[in-house]
């Protein structure tokens, strides 16, 4: 069986930028299910459907081919169009969480997750990976910070970007996304209950990739 790491927990707790390096030195794919979510999302903003519409967003989810490349760039293509970019704007990040709680789009992103788990051993990034795409894995981390912290993280990598927003937009934003995430029916937010649980505050990124590489024994 192929190594399994779910790294799961709320938006700006660090996930991506961890399991990204974690990824490289175990030599494992990583799966960004976010990025997925935000394909979805994308797509339906795009096709100028109304994001609370759950069955034409259902319907576009799946006619929507999504796939995430392991290269370097780790770019995300939607239709054969790559979207590495556009799914990072705010009114992606806005309309992504009401999108990913429509059972149909889950229920469609789940099964290219438990595929590319198949093919390779996975740092995979969510919010229910430890919870419901890999109960079986080998490791199951639930990483948290402050709101404080998680949404100055979020913050400067918007502006990194260019994306000019007040940190106050950042973090209401983040709070009202984590809030539909953790109150959804269906996989909703919340640590496996096999989970080691780790608060990222004040660490820095080459403190907690060390941490969980010698964990899954790297
Ligand atoms: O990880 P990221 O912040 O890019 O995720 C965007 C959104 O996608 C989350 O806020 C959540 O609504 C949804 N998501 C999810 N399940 C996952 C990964 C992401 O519902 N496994």
């Amino acid at each position: 069986p192929k190594l399994q790491i779910a790294l799961d927990g709320p938006a700006g707790a660090g996930k991506s930028t961890i399991a990204k390096i974690v990824a490289q030195q175990l030599h494992l794919f990583y799966v960004d299910t976010g990025a997925m979510y935000r394909a979805i999302a994308y797509k339906a903003l795009s096709s100028g459907a109304p994001i609370d519409d759950e069955a034409k967003v259902s319907q576009i989810a799946k006619n929507t081919e999504v796939v995430l490349d392991h290269s370097e760039e780790q770019r995300v293509w939607c239709d054969g169009r790559d979207v590495t970019q556009e799914i990072r704007s705010l009114e992606v990040s806005r309309a992504v969480s009401v999108v990913a709680a429509y059972p149909e789009v889950r229920k469609r992103l789940v099964e290219l997750q438990r595929l590319e788990a198949e093919r390779g051993g996975v740092v995979m990034d969510g919010r229910d990976i430890g919870t419901y795409v890999l109960p079986e894995a080998d490791f199951k981390i639930f990483l948290t910070a402050t709101h404080e912290e998680r949404a100055k993280r979020r913050w400067l990598e918007l502006r990194r970007a260019g994306k000019d927003v007040s940190l106050e937009e950042v973090a209401r934003d983040m709070a009202e996304r984590d809030r539909v995430d953790m109150e959804r029916a269906i996989s909703p937010l919340k640590p496996a209950q096999d989970a080691i649980i780790m608060d990222t505050t004040g660490l820095s990124i080459q403190e907690l990739v060390a941490k969980i590489v010698e964990l899954a024994g790297g």
